[in-house]
């Protein structure tokens, strides 16, 4: 089969496996150039959400900067002989084959995470593995979830919260700069998002694996959040998925908590920079925000893939030679660089006058539509994209 692209709105359906492949080792090798030294670096992992975007770095990195063995979890479409299967599958077997050849483990679990069965499999699993793990990141991003207790299936949304919020978009389709308007949430929206987005998951699988005496006395357990810059506040930070957020933020310290009592370590949020993933595409007005800011961030030097963030996160932050630095709100401030005051300034002057006409001039769009591309394995330079390729063979 030729696999090409088919764009739906912010999501591609189809995904080549031989692109993920080179995607990986790309990734594979910065990080191998970024050796984490020292007798704190983790040994097992265990990634919640390890198929794409910063789940996916965090495992590249454990593996190949730290040596580390590694379980991952996540929900991705295994091919079939007419389909390719989503990017994250292809992804997740690359991976697999890259670090074997290094003589590292990797084990993967396919299947909802949100789930009581995925939780007793990844328990079951991690006993043959090798046992305790030393490092838990927890990376999901979900439109929904059903919960095990209750059985009922709750949806996100990405809504402000309060009031009306106009402001421009970018159609990515269509290379538009338009208007939008988003009526608020409800407080059933509200809520709905938080049981998603927020915590309680996290939490969950943090009293599982405590449960099971499956964290090291040291482990650190890590989960992802964002802030984000003014023009995108009432729709992210101070919208639904920012309340999400908080209420993620404030688990890690019931969390940690917990983990001191079980003598197991400490959690930590690490709130990450504004990239382009699967997530962060099918938030309005994001993707404009992001294309402007590729441009800034590299005209400063200072631009950072997922991989580039991960391997940040864990030579200067979690492996480093001094403490975990933290903010007021005890959370890991890896989006430092992009919240740089000077950058934000460049942000709010370039805003109001980015339109269609000038979108190439203004905003880095052109690598915004590339990295897109790239997350489902199209428009690298060194793959024939006219060679047939059997979608259900092992990458
Ligand atoms: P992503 O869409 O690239 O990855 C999501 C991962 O979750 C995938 O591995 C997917 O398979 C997995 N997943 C989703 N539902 C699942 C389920 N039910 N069971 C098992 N696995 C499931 O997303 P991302 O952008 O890398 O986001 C990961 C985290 O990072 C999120 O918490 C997000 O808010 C945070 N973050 C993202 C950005 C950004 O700009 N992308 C910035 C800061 C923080």
């Amino acid at each position: 089969m030729i696999i090409k692209p088919r764009i739906k709105g912010f999501v591609c359906i189809t995904s080549h496996p031989t692109g993920c492949l080179e995607n990986i080792r790309e990734q594979a090798n910065y990080a191998a150039s970024q050796k984490i030294s020292g007798g704190q670096k983790p040994k097992r992992v265990l990634v919640i959400g390890s198929s794409t975007g910063y789940g996916l770095a965090s495992r590249i990195t454990a593996a190949f900067s730290c040596g580390a063995d590694t379980l991952g979890v996540y929900f991705e479409r295994p091919p079939t002989d007419e389909r390719p299967a989503s990017a994250g599958f292809y992804n997740s077997q690359a991976f697999c084959k890259l670090v074997r050849k290094e003589g590292y483990k990797a084990e993967d679990i396919n299947g909802d995470a949100f789930s009581n069965e995925i939780k007793d499999e990844v328990i079951a699993k991690a006993k043959e593995f090798g046992g305790q793990f030393d490092l838990v990141i927890y990376s999901l991003a979900s439109p929904r979830r059903t919960d095990p207790e209750d059985g009922s299936t709750y949806r996100a949304c990405l809504k402000p919260i309060g009031a009306v919020y106009k402001n421009k978009t970018l159609d990515t389709d269509k290379k538009e700069v338009k208007d939008i308007t988003i009526e608020p949430a409800s407080d059933d929206e509200i809520s709905q998002t938080e049981k998603v987005m927020g915590g309680e998951d996290w939490e969950l699988w943090t009293d599982a694996l405590l449960g099971a005496n499956l964290l090291s006395p040291d482990c650190l357990n890590i989960a992802y959040s964002y802030i984000g810059p003014q023009v995108t506040q009432p729709i992210y930070r101070n919208g639904t998925i920012g309340r999400a957020k908080l209420h993620l933020e404030n688990t890690a310290a019931r969390i940690t908590e917990k983990m001191a009592q079980a003598g197991s370590g400490k959690a930590y949020v690490s709130v990450n920079k504004a990239l382009v993933t699967q997530a962060s595409s099918a938030i309005p007005v994001v993707p404009l925000y992001v294309s402007i800011l590729y441009k800034i961030m590299a005209e400063k030097g200072t631009h950072e893939g997922c991989i580039e963030q991960t391997c940040r996160l864990f030579k200067d932050h979690l492996f480093g030679e001094s403490e975990i630095s933290v903010d007021e709100e005890q959370r890991i401030r890896l989006d430092d660089w992009e919240m740089d005051p000077d950058v934000q300034q460049k942000i709010i002057e370039i805003w109001p006058y980015v339109n269609t006409g000038n979108l190439s001039e203004l905003t880095d769009f052109d690598i915004y539509q590339e990295e897109f591309l790239k997350l489902f394995g199209f428009g690298r330079k060194d793959v024939d994209y006219d060679i047939e390729v059997d979608p259900a063979a092992t990458v």
